[in-house]
């Protein structure tokens, strides 16, 4: 980086000769008469000579020979002469020998290039205006004379880089490289020139999209700037590298200032580049480099194709980098998976081991104690399992391990949970099970291994498991159960041992008030009454169930909406509740707000919503719409206990 200071405060930097200087402040004062600009022209002879010859040639196009100052001047007019003698100046400035030479000559054309550009808009846009338009064409790249004069080292290496690089603009490079760019350094310049304020608008503004250009105020200068601006890309695109870049710039701001097709734009160019070769004459530019329109046509092409290739490799190696670090990700997420498993599982025999056993023990309590369900553990031990190790050895213990756990596995429900205790014990977590289906789902396992055949040498050995298995209702504050649980199995397994194993044990440890008003609250479901009454046959129902999604209501709000119970009831009985750790149903009974019928009803409501299993079993055709109605109406009457009899309301009536 440098400090840009020391571009336009260096003693090195062009300066104008006193006529260029003093022909613009004559063009500021309103009351210079054509005479005064013929005076100071001919003060400075080289300016005279090189005026004339330029009057003279056919970028001026008159028709006769015009041979004194006296008559070019008015003829020319006041700003042609001032932007004449301006861009001679300009020009010697240009001029230099040395290694640095070509620098200059390119900044020079690239001038000129932007000069004759602005000149063709004017002559569309804004007739009259032609030379002043020329005038901040030429000097919209002043920043560059300046930079090259000043730090000529400095530049050089940016022009090098500009020259190597494949999709960035000069000014880009520039502040890249030096921190400062031409555009800033121009203005600096022209602030001290005393350049009028129009064309310092024009060259603060030729690099900036169409819609900051658009937005500029005053807005009697917008023509100039958007002039500039089209200017800008025309140098790039005849005198540069970046004729892909640059061609895209120009259709977007010629389309939006002038409404450009891309043909029009064609034509627009192919008159610049007529005006370009007469201007150079006249500005001693060598055009030569520049290549003709269809060759620059066809780069640019090239480098657009070129840039929208590279765009599209860089996409698609962003895509495969995306795809190689999803791939990563998934593989850890494998691993953390394995490692999850193997933290999980018993090694030998792929079950869960005891910790993780635990641990959903103690979350299904949890959940059961808030829905008011049930929970079953089941104790399972190999019967003399020790004999069978000392018999056939330690191996084939191990085998039978594996075989009798894969047989339980295969024997549960996959919502059960089957783990590892530890040596030859395992156990099993059970939801939501009635007593009775606990002993099934415990005498199934029994069963399962009894009938295992397990082979040593292609004889059988016979396998059996004693079974223990405990039955509970967590309370809300329950979660010693879990301990209990699992004890009280353990002990039902050893009245399974003692008893002469092979066989099945199980105990409730379920409160006998609690358990009462289960199995009466199981006989009020709806479910159970429609298979009980023969309206439907259990397995339809057992489908219809599992389709079944019920919320669960607490019991005080169903109490509340079967009007059992007020607002201030429930909150009373909750009180007592919280002081008692009973379950609400039964501190309402013990308190007499309720009675048992009723809570076995609320209780009945709370694990299925007659109405929804209803309507699915008519959504399946199992019953017919119209009697399922009635039914409904039956069932209510029955289990209800709420509800007055038929009688009982028209008796209420008569009185
Ligand atoms: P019971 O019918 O009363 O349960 O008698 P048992 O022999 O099955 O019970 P005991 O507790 O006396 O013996 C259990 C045996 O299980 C002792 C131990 O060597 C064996 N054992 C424990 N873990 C493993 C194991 O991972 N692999 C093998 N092969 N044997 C094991
Ligand atoms: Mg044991
Ligand atoms: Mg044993």
């Amino acid at each position: 980086m440098i400090d840009p200071k020391k571009i336009w405060s260096s003693n090195n930097l062009p300066s104008l000769p006193m006529v260029a200087i003093e022909l613009l402040e004559l063009s500021k004062d309103t009351d210079s008469e054509v005479s005064d600009y013929i005076r100071l022209v001919k003060s400075d002879p080289a300016i005279t000579a090189k005026i004339l010859k330029a009057t003279n040639s056919s970028y001026a196009g008159f028709k006769n020979p015009i041979t004194s100052i006296d008559r070019a001047v008015p003829l020319l007019g006041a700003t042609v002469v001032t932007s004449l003698a301006l861009s001679f100046s300009l020009s010697d400035a240009a001029h230099v020998a040395g290694p640095m030479a070509t620098c200059f000559k390119n900044y020079w054309r690239s001038s000129v290039v932007k000069a004759a550009a602005c000149e063709v808009i004017a002559l569309e846009y804004n007739p009259g205006s032609e030379s002043d338009f020329f005038l901040a064409g030429l000097l919209s790249s002043l920043g560059r004379l300046a930079m090259l004069k000043t730090i000529p080292q400095d530049y050089l290496k940016v022009i090098e880089t500009f020259e190597e690089s494949e999709d960035k603009l000069l000014h880009e490079v520039e502040t890249e490289l030096l921190g400062v760019n031409h555009i800033e350094a121009g203005l600096n310049l022209m602030i001290s020139w005393k350049i009028p304020s129009t064309i310092q608008l024009c060259v603060r503004h030729q690099a900036d999209p169409p819609e900051v250009i658009n937005a500029i105020e005053p807005s009697q200068d917008l023509d100039m700037v958007r002039a500039v601006a089209v200017a800008n890309a025309v140098g790039s695109y005849f005198c540069t590298h970046q004729k892909g870049i640059a061609l895209q710039r120009l259709q977007l701001l010629t389309a939006s200032f002038y409404k450009w097709s891309d043909k029009d734009l064609e034509d627009r160019l192919l008159k610049m580049k007529e005006r370009i070769d007469l201007a150079a004459e006249v500005f001693s530019v060598d055009t030569s480099e520049i290549e003709s329109l269809n060759d620059i046509m066809a780069e640019a092409g090239e480098q657009l194709a070129m840039l929208a290739m590279r765009a599209h490799v860089a996409s698609t190696q962003a895509v495969v980098r995306q795809q190689i670090i999803e791939e990563e990700v998934k593989q850890l997420e494998q691993k953390n998976q394995e490692l999850t498993e193997q933290a999980i599982r018993d090694v030998l025999t792929g079950t869960y081991n005891r910790k993780f056993f635990d641990e959903s023990l103690r979350k299904e309590i949890a959940r059961a104690a808030r829905s008011a369900t049930t929970i079953g553990v089941i104790f399972l031990d190999i019967d003399n399992f020790k004999k069978l190790n000392d018999t056939y050895g330690h191996q084939f213990g191990d085998d039978v391990l594996k075989q009798v756990s894969a047989r339980m596995e295969d024997t549960l429900r996959t919502t059960d949970l089957l783990g590892r205790y530890g040596g030859e014990e395992f156990v099993a977590l059970v939801s939501q099970p009635t007593k009775k289906g606990l002993t099934k789902v415990a005498d199934r396992l029994r069963a399962a291994i009894e009938s295992l055949k397990i082979l040593f040498n292609n004889k059988q050995v016979p396998v059996t498991i004693s079974v223990g298995a405990c039955i509970a209702m967590p309370r809300r504050n329950g979660l010693e159960v879990g301990e209990r649980l699992v004890t009280e199995s353990d002990a039902a397994m050893y009245d399974s041992k003692r008893n002469g194993r092979n066989q099945v044990h199980v105990r409730s440890i379920i409160d006998p008030i609690q358990e009462q008003l289960t199995q009466l609250s199981n006989q009020k479901r709806f479910s159970r009454w429609l298979v009980r009454h023969g309206h439907a046959r259990i397995e339809e129902v057992s489908q219809v169930l599992l389709d079944c999604h019920f919320p669960h209501e607490k019991i005080g709000v169903l109490a509340q909406n079967s009007g059992y119970l007020t607002a201030e009831q429930v909150e009373q009985i909750l009180d007592l509740q919280r002081q008692s750790d009973e379950r609400f149903g039964v501190t309402a009974i013990a308190q007499g707000f309720l009675t048992e019928e009723q809570v076995a009803y609320l209780l009945a409501m709370q694990q299925e919503d007659a109405g929804q299993v209803a309507q699915a079993l008519a959504a399946k055709g199992c019953i017919n719409d119209e009697i399922l109605y009635n039914l409904m109406n039956i069932y209510k009457h029955e289990v209800d206990p709420s509800r007055p009899a038929k009688n009982a309301v028209a008796s209420d009536s008569a009185t």
